[in-house]
């Protein structure tokens, strides 16, 4: 894979300032079921990175005795697959947190369990469909992946997901596109998907591409990279830049330490500091380490785990 940090540690985003610490998004590891063209986190079956029980242990302790965080967003490869994924749910759960379960969907047919445990638990659930049609899906997220999803999709929806429990889809782009407008799409996802296939959801998030790890690479190879960074940058809107991510969460790599974001986890972009050396309380006001693909953040309607900012 193409090494793509190189050519955006030299930049001129503007600087972001720290808020209060609201969201702890925690990498589960690399492991995945499945192995994505857009994955900016390289993850797939081979991976063997994952978080131990003792570094799962030391997030807990960090969630209890931080107060100002209200949500522990779960993340990977595909979390669920780490053993320690449903320890982390449960206790949080025991602390009155809202949980995130960033969920791939086809996780759910592996483990025919799970549904109902995420459900028991009240856990948010927000999943990746990269677009309602069977062939895109298939070809950025592997062949039969859009039939198991909707299974999935089925399945959650048996539970209460998409009604009374919060059940979210992601689109992104399917190549070096910005994505098109959050609202409009959600319209025509909800009509498809109720048409075709009885399914319901609540919100559609789109995301950026980020010009990171495999799709940056892919951008490379194919001669696109400089032409999507132009595009970033064209689009940036610098209202974004009061809603970005990264001054309300911080992400925990599979090892505990702490980045500004999942994208700078990614990038290597860290100052080292582990999450059972952290205090919350201290963070505000402190800088965010920026680089050129900040600018897949603020781009047009702008980008972030919750879908648009504008
Ligand atoms: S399901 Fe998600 S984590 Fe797994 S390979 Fe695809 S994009 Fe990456
Ligand atoms: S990429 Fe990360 S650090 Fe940069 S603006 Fe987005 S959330 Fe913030």
């Amino acid at each position: 894979m193409l090494a793509t940090l190189p050519l955006l540690k030299n930049t001129d985003f503007p600087t972001i300032k720290r808020d209060i610490l609201n969201i702890l998004q925690v990498n589960l590891g690399y492991l995945c079921n499945q192995q994505c063209q857009h994955c900016h986190v390289n993850a797939g079956p081979k991976r063997t990175e994952i978080m131990n029980y003792n570094t799962c242990q030391q997030v807990v302790d960090f969630l209890r005795t931080n107060d100002s965080i209200t949500t522990l967003d779960l993340t990977g490869g595909a979390p669920e697959l780490n053993p320690s994924f449903r320890f982390l749910v449960t206790s949080a759960k025991a602390m009155g947190k809202h949980i995130i379960d960033r969920c791939n969907l086809t996780v759910l047919l592996i483990q025919t369990d799970l549904a109902e445990f995420l459900a028991s638990n009240q856990v948010e659930i927000i999943a990746s469909l990269p677009c309602y049609l069977e062939e895109n899906v298939d070809k950025q997220r592997g062949s039969g992946v859009f039939q198991d999803s909707i299974a999935a999709l089925q399945k959650l929806n048996k539970l209460g997901y998409g009604h009374d429990l919060p059940l979210n889809l992601v689109f992104n782009p399917q190549g070096p596109t910005l994505p098109a407008p959050q609202h409009s799409l959600e319209i025509d996802y909800k009509k498809f998907l109720q048409n075709n296939y009885d399914v319901t959801f609540n919100q559609l998030y789109t995301i950026c591409n980020m010009p990171i790890q495999r799709f940056g690479s892919t951008l490379i190879s194919k001669g696109n990279f400089a032409s999507y960074m132009q595009l970033l940058r064209d689009s940036h809107q610098d209202a974004n830049l009061a809603t970005v991510m990264c001054r309300n969460l911080i992400s925990v790599d599979w090892q505990g330490y702490v980045y500004d974001c999942d994208f700078n986890q990614m990038l290597g972009l860290s100052s080292n500091i582990h999450i059972s050396q952290l205090n919350a309380a201290n963070l505000p006001g402190n800088p965010v380490m920026v680089a050129e693909h900040c600018y897949g953040c603020t781009a047009g309607q702008g980008s972030s785990c919750g879908g648009a900012l504008a």
